[in-house]
């Protein structure tokens, strides 16, 4: 299938997202070798869950089939742009490519900005709308020394 091709499956999800009252127009597959892998549409109203973006969902979906944490080789297709929460995950998961059909200022449009999202990045943390304070202690490097020296451990 072409490219068009599955960005259309994926703008069908999101339609029907829509028309089965199960969250926002968004909707996003992911591809390898030809074949579906994984696939999502936006849930976020209807199981209560701010993260149920369509990526994520089919992200998660994906890599489940799959049986790894990784979706080497894969292409996700997405109804529109992801916004800066999928982009982390995209990134995380490591697809080889994203294609997507409608802009972020199309999803603006409809009430979806992401525009401020991106513009909290930039901003020092304490200074965002939702204020993040670091608090420095002993045992925040705890962590990271005990994964650093954990031989079981897969790197990702
Ligand atoms: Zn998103």
């Amino acid at each position: 299938m072409t490219h068009e091709g599955w960005l259309k499956e994926a703008i069908k999800l999101a339609t029907t997202s829509v028309m089965n009252n199960q969250g926002g127009p968004f909707g996003a597959i992911v591809v390898k070798n030809g074949q579906i892998v994984g696939q999502g549409n936006n849930q976020v109203t209807s199981t209560s869950d701010p993260t149920a973006h369509a990526e994520v969902v089919a992200i998660r979906n994906a890599c489940a089939n799959i049986g790894s944490h990784q979706l080497t080789g894969c292409t996700i297709y997405s109804s529109c742009e992801p916004c800066p929460m999928c982009l982390g995950a995209i990134y995380w998961s490591r697809p080889d490519k994203v294609y997507f059909a409608a802009t972020r200022l199309e999803a603006a449009a409809s009430g979806f900005d992401d525009a401020l999202i991106y513009n909290e990045i930039e901003k020092p943390p304490e200074k965002r709308i939702i204020p993040f304070h670091h608090i420095g202690l002993a045992e925040s490097k705890q962590p990271f020394d005990v994964w650093g020296s954990n031989t079981g451990r897969i790197d990702y």
